[in-house]
Formats: structure tokens, C-alpha cells, sequence
């Protein structure tokens, strides 16, 4: 079987690493990368530690509006599809490389397979939401983390062909998480003791190019009396710049650039609490057992919030500092939520058996 995988950012080479591992035993891949993550630390440091193939095709796409990005993706994909002719089309997450992957295979009747279905914040605002919605009903094959994914797709009358596989975010964090012990010498390069720290990030649209959200954290993280990591992502650094608020973060908190899996995961891991807007870092924390205190109103991981694990705060700067200073999870109330690290070989089972069987979807 020959598939077409379609990647363009930090969280989806995270999860083709080790979907691809996997896939490559069997399948002949032919990787996509749109470029929309492009700088050496967003991007190359992924491929480079995670020893994810080199990709076939370089669509060097970069920034811009969504329309922009989305249509010129749509565009090069599709004559990628048309000339390697692929069986299925593999796609993650909830980005615009997600969508346009989908959209090109749909419109040229190819299989289209998406990673990470059915997940839903319900927040019609968020671009990540509209991905995810419209990638899931032009899809034909559905990769659903969770139970509770999988009722969602049901809720929208998409019930065929819907999988139970587990998280592959979670089978690349078990992968590495020791490997990223033995190798990462971060906490000495920062001079950190574990559980003294804190960490941030901070990246979606609604904190970054809001100038009022964006002072509101900046003013919680100056409040609070702790040592923060806050590796800075390259949309967070272009709004706090702009908005005069970069020099009052810098004084407040340790800024590094984005960092490198193998680095971030052991950041983490030590962490006594982590900050986040993040999708992928909340259901990291989760499963690494770290407090996660989530600026946002929403959450499409819902289960790390039922677990008591995860508390959305908002911008709301009382509440962050208010959070950090209080909020204590329970252990008794943690549950392997996500899967035990084999999502990857189960949706790889499922595309097996589409080969022998040649269904007709
Ligand atoms: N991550 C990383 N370095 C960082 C920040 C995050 O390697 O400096 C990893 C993190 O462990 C997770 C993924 O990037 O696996 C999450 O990506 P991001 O927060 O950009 O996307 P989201 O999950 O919100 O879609």
C-alpha cells in the first residue's frame, strides 16, 4: 500500500515519528512537508532527534493568512497526489496542513485517513476547530484517541469506518521520555532543580494576537514568584515584541527558544507545574503526572480536566495566580486515559487489513 503522509508542523512531526516508524514495515510512504513550520528549532530539531525520514516532497508554503496557507497547499498537494498516486492520504492534528491534506485527497477520491479525529473544543473561534471539524467529514477512515472522541464523531452522524487507536502523541512521549533522560542535559544547562521550576508556552491566536490576553499573562507571570521556563514560540515572540510587552516577560521568566523534543519532554517531566495553551502539552502533562494550569476556556482534552489534572484559567491574571498557588491534583484520580504507547501499531493494524480486504470505503 502507498501512502501520503502531509505534515507541516512541530506537534504533527511529533506524531508522524512514530506513525511512520511503524507505517515503513510494511507500506511504502511518500512524506509531504507544506513548510509550515519552517525555522531550524520548529522544525528540523523534530526530524533530526526523532529520526523521521526526510521528506519526499518540500512544499516551502511559510506564513501567512489561512486562506493563503490553505489554498496554496491545497494547490501543490494536489499535483503531488495526482503524480505519486497514493491508496490513502495520512493526516494529523488540527492544523491548516491537515486540512488542505484532506481536502486535495477527498477532491481526487483518495482514501483520506485522519490522525486524531473527533477531538472537539466546541470553540467555533478557534481556526484549530474548524480544521478539525471540516477534516473529520471529508475523511474516510477515522484514528480516534479517545471514547469520547469517538461519540463526538457520533454526534455529527460519523459513525462509519471510526477507530479506537489510542494517542500517538502518547506512544512518541513513552518512547522518548527516557531516551530524553540519559541524552537531555537541560536542567543543568538552566541551572534547575527538579520540581523547583515551572513551564510555559504559549501560542494560539487568541493569546498571542489579542494585546489584552497577552498583557494579562505577561502581568500574572511578573506576579508570580517563581522560576519560569518559557520557551517562546516564534507567533508569541512576534506579538510581545509588538506589543511593547517582551522586555517586562523577560525580566520575569527564564525565555529560551523553542526547544527540541528530547529537551522539552525532560523540562516537563521535572516540572512542578506547566503553564500551557497548548493542546499536545496538556495531554503530555497529563500523562507525565505534572499540574497543568491551561490559559484557555476550553479544552478538546477534556479528560485531563474530569481527572481533575488540568484546570482552564483563562487570561483571567487573579485566577492564574490564584491556580498556581493552589491547584493540587490528585493521584488516585489519574487513569491511563490516552493509551499505553501502541495507538501507532494499531492504526497500522487498520491499514493492513485495508490492503488485504481492498474495502470500499
Ligand atoms: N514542544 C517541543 N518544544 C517546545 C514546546 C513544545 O518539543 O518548546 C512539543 C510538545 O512536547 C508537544 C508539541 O511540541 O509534543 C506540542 O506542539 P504545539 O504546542 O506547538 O501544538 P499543539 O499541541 O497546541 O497543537
Amino acid at each position: 500500500m502507498k501512502v501520503a503522509s502531509v505534515l507541516g508542523v512541530r506537534p504533527q512531526f511529533v506524531k508522524a515519528s512514530v506513525v511512520s516508524r511503524e507505517l515503513r514495515k510494511k507500506h511504502e510512504e511518500v512524506l509531504i512537508h507544506t513548510g509550515q513550520h519552517y525555522d531550524y528549532q520548529m522544525n528540523r530539531v523534530f526530524f533530526e532527534q526523532l529520526n523521521i525520514p526526510e521528506p519526499n516532497y518540500h512544499l516551502d508554503i511559510g506564513s501567512g493568512s489561512h486562506g493563503y496557507q490553505t489554498g496554496e497547499m491545497l494547490k501543490k498537494i494536489e499535483e503531488v497526489l495526482v503524480k505519486e498516486k497514493p491508496d490513502i492520504v495520512l493526516t494529523y492534528g488540527d492544523t491548516n496542513s491537515t486540512l488542505a491534506g484532506a481536502l486535495a485527497a477527498s477532491k481526487l477520491h483518495i482514501k483520506t485517513a485522519h490522525v486524531e479525529s473527533g477531538l472537539r473544543s466546541f470553540d467555533r473561534s478557534m481556526p484549530e476547530e474548524i480544521n478539525r471539524v471540516l477534516t473529520d467529514h471529508c475523511s474516510n477512515i477515522l484514528f480516534c484517541p479517545t471514547a469520547n472522541a469517538i461519540e463526538n464523531l457520533k454526534t455529527e452522524g460519523i459513525v462509519e469506518n471510526v477507530y479506537l487507536t489510542g494517542d500517538v502523541m502518547v506512544d512518541s512521549l513513552l518512547y522518548n521520555r527516557k531516551i530524553a533522560e540519559n541524552k537531555s542535559t537541560i536542567l543543568n544547562d538552566l541551572g534547575l532543580k527538579s520540581k523547583e521550576y515551572l513551564v510555559a508556552t504559549i501560542h494560539r491566536a487568541s493569546n498571542t494576537d489579542d494585546e489584552g490576553n497577552l498583557k494579562n499573562i505577561v502581568d500574572a507571570f511578573s506576579e508570580l514568584n517563581e522560576t519560569i521556563i518559557f520557551p517562546l514560540h516564534p507567533r508569541t515572540e512576534k506579538f510581545l515584541k509588538k506589543y511593547g510587552l517582551y522586555d517586562r516577560l523577560k525580566s520575569s521568566v527564564i525565555l529560551t527558544q523553542p526547544l527540541g523534543f528530547l529537551e522539552f519532554i525532560k523540562l516537563m517531566n521535572h516540572a512542578r507545574m506547566i503553564l500551557t495553551d497548548s493542546g499536545g502539552v496538556q495531554k503530555e502533562a497529563y500523562v507525565l503526572k505534572v499540574p497543568c494550569i491551561t490559559l484557555r476556556e476550553n479544552t478538546e482534552w477534556v479528560e485531563t480536566v474530569y481527572d481533575g489534572w488540568n484546570v482552564l484559567v483563562g487570561t483571567d491574571k487573579e485566577k492564574i495566580v490564584r491556580m498556581v498557588k493552589e491547584f493540587q491534583p490528585l493521584l488516585e484520580n489519574h487513569r491511563d486515559r490516552y493509551g499505553n504507547g501502541d495507538a501507532s501499531k494499531s492504526i497500522i493494524s487498520i491499514i493492513d487489513g485495508l490492503k488485504k480486504h481492498e474495502v470500499n470505503l
